[in-house]
């Protein structure tokens, strides 16, 4: 049996490592994993808005921020399971973590550039629009 890769149309043998989006009880898509961390593979993920993942980042505890106001250089959660768990949830692996050096320094993910892809702005202590800035 194939299914055919939502994104590249691919076809791929279920047995196939993929990503499965699940969408209700018997409803799912099939994903080549070669599209992981990828933007279009975010489009696909059912159930969260943008506005919804930012929420989800905002109760994640904020220890450290390298920000002036201008720039925002870093913004670190502790590299835990429960912080992992939801960037999980957003539709962020573990690979993408270590390949974009996020969790680089071992104890800390920077969640800034995660966090920037649904917002604008940091705010010292959330992630939000600033309606100021385009
Ligand atoms: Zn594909």
């Amino acid at each position: 049996m194939m299914v055919k890769c939502l994104i590249c149309n691919k076809e791929l043998p279920v047995d196939m490592t993929q990503i499965i989006i699940t969408e209700g009880e018997n409803k799912y898509k099939s994903v080549c994993c070669s599209h992981e961390g990828s933007q279009e593979l975010k489009d696909l993920m059912p159930g969260m808005n943008g506005k919804e993942k930012l929420e989800l980042i905002n109760t994640m505890e904020f220890i450290d921020d390298d920000a002036d106001g201008e720039v925002c250089n870093y913004v670190l959660v502790a590299d835990n399971k429960i912080n992992r768990d939801i960037l999980h949830k957003i539709g962020f692996s573990d690979d993408y973590i270590r390949e974009e050096g996020l969790d680089a320094d071992g104890d800390t993910i920077d969640i800034s550039p995660i966090a920037f892809e649904y917002c604008n702005w940091w705010f010292g202590d959330y992630f939000g629009d600033n309606e100021d800035e385009e």
